[in-house]
């Protein structure tokens, strides 16, 4: 094992904590407020390059599209997973190069594929004959990767339904890719997101590797393993360092597949989320009753305004009052919003200070990755919905 990678955990995340802490204690904002530290970007990126040796990096513009961000991570020498149009737009207009980018979504409008070819573009991922076909005929010779279903690592929010193709499916896609032109060069996959532990990738590693082998059976010169996203980010549990946690996933790659050509990864939360911190404010403190014997507090942030990842309680956020120290008691959570699906924290109930009331600050801690970009209007680089009045 890794053993000698620098540890930069523990120490090192409270003083990050601390530093943007600090920030948000001396400024005043008069709605909720993500304030993000490129340089905790920075570190994470450091930290992830260190671990993962000699893997690309291509940060997921969906977790934090704040052009800051992807201006330092440009300088830094990273490179760009777009799901879109939009966020390809984005990365450019950030100095990004072009063949530095990976078109990763698997659902994709023909134009905006053409677009991407248009712009230099040359990598893509697909799941299906028919997006194989739009790439083909809008990015005629470009290199493809399938993106392969995996079983759910148990991973805090997981990712698998939605994209990829079975495992045995991948062959007969790459066959396909080579008959309409184009270059089937390797494989991706998502081990879920915040996937806590590094040891949960080793069966999921297994059974990519089985595929590798099957195509490389078939006669198919892969040379790119993407390991796609799932570095974790600290909300409270114990996790490892991100060095650490990126060493221990490469060396269970180098298990599997040996010396790689082209090894890739696109965290995303691993890189963003302890770098952000919302500023945000108690609205109401109520009991539906005199004597209900629950506490209901309501902030000025909730599910459809920066923390959608509550949705099922999966990410539970950490939170920092000034009352903090005093007597604490459970809360059921809610955001401002008249929507009854707007409760954060109402299973697992929160501990908050007794005495906190309407008015009091509180802040955020990790909010940095899907944020601010779920409660934009144009997640992941699409367009909000046109309104026409006839
Ligand atoms: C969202 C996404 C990522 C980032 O995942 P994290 O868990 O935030 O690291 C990486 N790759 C793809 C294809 C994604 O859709």
């Amino acid at each position: 094992m890794t053993a000698f990678v620098t540890d930069l955990s523990g120490d090192f995340r409270h003083a990050c904590a601390a530093r943007i802490e600090g920030f948000l204690r001396t400024a005043t904002f008069d709605r909720p407020t993500l304030v993000i530290d490129t340089d905790v970007v920075l570190q994470n990126f450091r930290a992830l390059s260190q671990g993962l040796g000699d893997a690309h990096i291509h940060y997921a513009v969906k977790a934090n599209p704040e052009p800051q961000v992807i201006e330092a991570l440009v300088n830094a020498g990273s490179h760009f997973d777009a799901a879109s149009r939009g966020e390809i737009e984005l990365c450019l207009s950030q100095g990004a190069r072009p063949e530095d980018i990976s078109f990763g979504n698997t659902v994709k409008k023909p134009g905006d594929i053409a677009f991407a070819y248009n712009v230099g573009v040359t990598l893509f991922a697909a799941d299906a004959e028919e997006e194989l076909d739009k790439i083909a005929e809008h990015a005629p010779g470009a290199e493809v990767y399938i993106r392969l279903i995996v079983e759910a690592s148990g991973a805090d929010w997981p990712l698998t339904r939605k994209f990829g193709c079975a495992p045995d499916h991948a062959v007969a896609l790459m066959d396909y890719a080579l008959s309409l032109g184009l270059r089937p060069v390797g494989v991706s996959f998502h081990v879920g997101s915040q996937t806590r532990k590094a040891e949960m990738w080793a069966p999921v590693l297994d059974r990519i590797a089985d595929v590798w082998r099957a195509a490389r059976a078939e006669g198919h010169a892969l040379d790119l393993l993407n390991i796609g996203g799932g570095f974790p980010a600290f909300y409270g549990e114990d996790i490892a360092a991100p060095a650490i946690y990126a060493a221990q996933v490469r060396e269970m790659v180098a298990e599997r597949f040996g010396d790689l050509a082209r090894l890739m990864a696109e965290p995303g939360r691993g890189l963003v989320a302890e770098a952000g911190m919302i500023a945000a404010e108690v609205v109401l403190v109520s009991r539906k009753s005199p004597d209900d014997l629950h506490r209901w507090v309501y902030l000025d942030i909730g599910m459809f305004s920066g923390l959608a990842e509550t949705m099922d309680e999966a990410i539970r956020y950490q939170f920092v009052t000034a009352r903090d120290g005093e007597r604490t008691g459970p809360c059921i959570l809610a955001g401002p919003s008249c929507d009854s699906a707007d409760v954060l924290y109402e299973k697992r109930m929160i501990d908050l200070p007794l005495g906190l009331k309407s008015g009091d600050r509180v802040f955020i801690r990790s909010c940095g990755a899907y944020t601010s970009s779920y409660s934009s209007v144009g997640f992941n680089g699409f367009p909000p919905l046109d309104v026409v009045v006839m």
